[in-house]
């Protein structure tokens, strides 16, 4: 039977032969990045005998067309290019899920989050609500970028601090509404392929907890080990989000050895983030040597969005597929723990 996945790359292609602009290449395109988020199988939806306009981008050319795949057992489906491959659909993420109940009764964060203190679409206070609405969560980080992602409109110090003070007003906010969630001070922070911050040391020290990234450089495809190294070093920061820096259709990310990378992180006592997002799932098929190294995880959504803060569906799910150990996951631990983990002891 078809996947919702194998779908989407068949879609994908029959886009390829339309005429660019054109109604149909848009549709199908439209669809095809879709089935990432079909709640089904499409082919599950056709034995049950409901229509495929269920799924959302299909219209009934579309179904037509899906119906057909589905009835040809002689279809060949070709395998993705590299920069699609090994992306989780929505339905394959809840299948997991559903097999595993317990990862979601007791996730107890959710540790990238951006608001409209840099590139985010809500309001600060619009975030924690709906984070608190969304799951039982005991902490989640707020990580607006810092000043060297210009484009994000990240951060200086100065913004880092006001910022600090709003955090600190929310918690109170929280503390006399009976919530039990509480915001932690944090910041993804741009590093180099050099491993150099863009804040000072002593603006992060009055963090919670400090996310490091790159954005630059991403395309090379030579070994990076000795810029995962570099930056691995650096005493700053505690978490590498979005560590290979994929993004689906449009970078494959960063190579290196991994081994050698993970042996680092769990000697320098860092995480590495599970970046949520279902564009990126970064950290994916690597987890299972970074399980065996020992090294630490953080989820994180990396939600730009209300609506992306759900997608910690994603992250929880490529942990559960890669058999991490619940308790080397920061997102599982008491939030007491983070705090003694950091070395901080107590909140900023
Ligand atoms: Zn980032």
């Amino acid at each position: 039977m078809l996947s919702d996945a194998q779908l989407s790359e068949l879609l994908a292609r029959a886009a390829e032969d339309e005429e660019p602009d054109s109604h149909r290449r848009k549709a199908l395109s439209r669809a095809s990045r879709a089935a990432f988020f079909w709640p089904v199988e499409a082919s599950w939806l056709a034995e049950q005998d409901r229509a495929l306009t269920e799924l959302a981008s299909v219209g009934p050319w579309l179904a037509h067309i899906i119906g057909a795949w589905l009835l040809d057992p002689s279809l060949e489906v070709p395998e993705p290019p590299a920069l699609r491959r090994g992306f989780l659909t929505m339905s394959e993420v809840r299948e997991t899920i559903a097999g595993h109940p317990e990862w979601m009764r007791e996730l107890r964060a959710d540790l990238q989050m951006h608001t409209t203190w840099s590139d985010g679409t809500a309001p600060l206070r619009d975030v924690v609500a709906e984070a608190d609405t969304l799951w039982d969560y005991e902490f989640i980080a707020v990580t607006d970028h810092s000043k060297g992602l210009k484009i994000a409109r990240g951060m200086d110090e100065g913004v880092l601090a006001e910022q600090g003070e709003d955090i600190a007003r929310v918690n109170r906010e929280l503390d006399a509404s009976d919530s039990r969630l509480r915001v932690l001070r944090s910041i993804e922070m741009n590093i180099s392929p050099e491993g150099v911050q863009d804040m000072e040391p002593e603006a992060l020290a009055r963090l919670d907890l400090v996310l490091a990234a790159f954005h630059s450089k991403l395309r090379p495809t030579e070994d990076q080990t000795e810029r995962y190294l570099r930056a691995l070093r650096n005493p700053t920061f505690h978490i590498l989000a979005h560590p290979r820096g994929r993004v689906v259709n449009r970078r494959v990310g960063l190579s290196a050895n991994w081994p050698r990378v993970f042996e680092v992180a769990a000697e320098e006592g860092k995480a590495l983030e599970i970046d949520a997002h279902p564009s990126r799932q970064d950290l994916d098929s690597e987890l299972q040597l970074a399980r065996d190294a020992g090294v630490w995880i953080s989820i994180g959504t990396d939600a730009h969005t209300l609506r992306e803060l759900r997608n910690i569906e994603f992250g929880v799910a490529l942990a559960i597929r890669a058999r991490f150990p619940m308790d080397r996951i920061l997102n599982y631990r008491p939030l007491q723990f983070i705090f003694e983990w950091t070395g901080r002891g107590q909140p900023a």
